[in-house]
């Protein structure tokens, strides 16, 4: 007999059918007569009820059946008497795959907290909560390969391992087949990295957009969808070591392009959650954060708000005249901290809103220089809760300003040469950005910390699992 999912067997409306299904035990209780068997699979939130006559079974078969027990169980799908749903299994045969000692099974019925089941990240998938969360993640994975599908944006895959250090600033995690036990250092104390596996210091990447520009220059639109690394040792609710990017990057577009695809394409995902992952959405909801859903269709209804950064200054300094009070100055020339950008998306315009126009010291060399020599063409889009969620800019294509700017930044033109070429061959208008994938699934699954919307997370003292 082929063996049914649990989603398929809820919506069935064969009623009499003969069912064989398959999947681990939330819960099992009942009277001396019958046992009901919440059984759950993973492939939806719901648990489907199996009903198990004791006289059939018997007691002492029916004893090691607790919670998170493996089985299968074959029966048939009938109407339901019971509240909470429609149908569930009259039971007649039930094999047991594994057991989970309730005495040393972490998961019991209770509810757990975050945290705890964060120290228990082997397991956590099998709550209701993080099977929604991780059901969420991949659908907002295909939503994104789709978006672009369908958009004509070719997936284009940069690497992983790096040799050049134009965007890391001392953040990278380096790689190497070195003997760190034994490390050979020449006279100076320099060490040889000709020796090492690349014959060059190398590193995980923290961005693919460099490559992603090639790929742009020469397929007209691209995206890359990949792990990045930061050793930035910042332990905060929004930043992981390790997390993914989507970076689009785009042949023939200005900044206003680039801030509409942005805004289309979030807007095309959290649409995507509200009508594909309903019921994980609204098991989040109701759980979690009561206005989740109020404020994924805020989004999918409002433009995004444009204001240059000197705006956003302006308005942030007026605010603190006005007796608002933030942790961090506010002053021109200054990266702006996450309190700031929450302080414009949900007090001031209360929507996002996409500031551009940035001082050029605090953002990279490759962004395009605006003629008042000051600022660069880069965008930010702010969300609420989240702060930061998508970071981009147009690129300077102009080869002389770009190579200036590099030698003000002290990036090597030997270390960008391959870079610099595209600016020298065919250069174009272009433009792009990254969005950060779990900063998405912390905006669509309400959850407030960053640790909880990925499976095995990694950040400062914690690689476990
Ligand atoms: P932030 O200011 O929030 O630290 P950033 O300016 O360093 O971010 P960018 O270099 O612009 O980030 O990266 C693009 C996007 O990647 C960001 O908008 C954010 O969504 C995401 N991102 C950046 N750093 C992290 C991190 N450590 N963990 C998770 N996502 C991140
Ligand atoms: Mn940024």
């Amino acid at each position: 007999m082929i063996r049914t999912k649990i989603s398929d067997a809820l919506k069935s409306e064969q009623l009499g059918e003969r069912l064989l299904l398959k999947g681990w035990v939330r819960t099992r209780r009942g009277n001396k007569n019958v046992s009901f068997i919440a059984l759950n699979d993973g492939s939806c939130i719901q648990s489907i009820q199996i009903v198990a006559d004791i006289e059939h079974f018997g007691e002492e078969f029916l004893k090691p059946i607790t919670t998170g027990a493996a089985i299968a169980v074959e029966g048939i799908l009938v109407a339901s008497q019971g509240k909470g749903q429609t149908v569930e299994i009259q039971a007649d045969t039930i094999e047991i795959y594994g057991t989970a000692d309730p005495d040393t099974y972490p998961l019991q019925k209770k509810g757990h907290t975050l945290e705890f089941l964060r120290e228990i990240a082997h397991l956590r998938p099998r709550t209701n909560t993080f099977g929604a969360i991780f059901r969420i993640r991949h659908n907002m994975a295909i939503a994104i390969h789709t978006f672009f599908h369908e958009r004509g944006f070719y997936y284009f895959h940069t690497p992983v391992i790096t040799s050049s250090d134009c965007e890391g600033a001392g953040q990278m995690f380096q790689v190497t087949t070195l003997n760190l036990y034994d490390l050979k250092k020449d006279e100076y104390g320099v060490i040889d990295y000709e020796r090492d596996f690349f014959g060059a210091q190398t590193a995980l990447t923290v961005s693919g957009q460099l490559e992603g520009e090639l790929g742009a220059m020469a397929l007209g639109a691209i995206y890359t969808f990949g792990p990045t690394f930061r050793a930035e040792n910042s332990n905060t609710p929004r930043h992981l070591a390790e997390f993914w990017m989507i970076e689009p990057e785009v042949a023939f577009i200005e900044i206003d392009e680039n801030m509409q695809l942005a805004q289309d394409f979030v807007r095309y995902c959290v649409r995507w959650a509200l009508e594909k992952c309903t019921d994980d959405v609204n098991f989040l909801c109701e759980m979690y954060d009561k206005e989740l859903i109020d404020r994924l269709k805020f989004v999918v209804d409002n433009d995004f708000v444009r204001l240059t950064y000197t705006q956003g200054i302006e308005i942030l300094k007026r605010a603190i005249e006005q007796g608002k009070k933030f942790d961090f100055p506010v002053d021109w020339g200054t990266d702006l901290q996450s309190e700031h950008e929450r302080y414009l998306v949900e007090e001031h315009f209360k929507k996002p809103v996409i500031l551009t126009d940035y001082p050029k010291e605090i953002k990279s060399f490759y962004m395009k220089q605006n003629d008042d020599g000051k600022t660069v063409r880069a965008m930010d889009v702010l969300f609420p809760k989240i702060g930061e969620i998508i970071g981009g800019s147009q690129r300077e294509e102009d080869y002389e300003k770009l190579k200036r700017r590099a030698e003000e930044m002290n990036i090597p033109q030997k270390d960008i040469w391959w870079y610099m070429q595209t600016r020298q061959f065919g250069t174009a208008p272009h433009a792009g950005f990254g969005l950060g994938f779990e900063r998405l699934l912390l905006f669509v699954t309400g959850m407030n910390n960053i640790r909880d919307v990925i499976p095995f997370p990694r950040t400062p003292k914690n690689a476990t699992f």
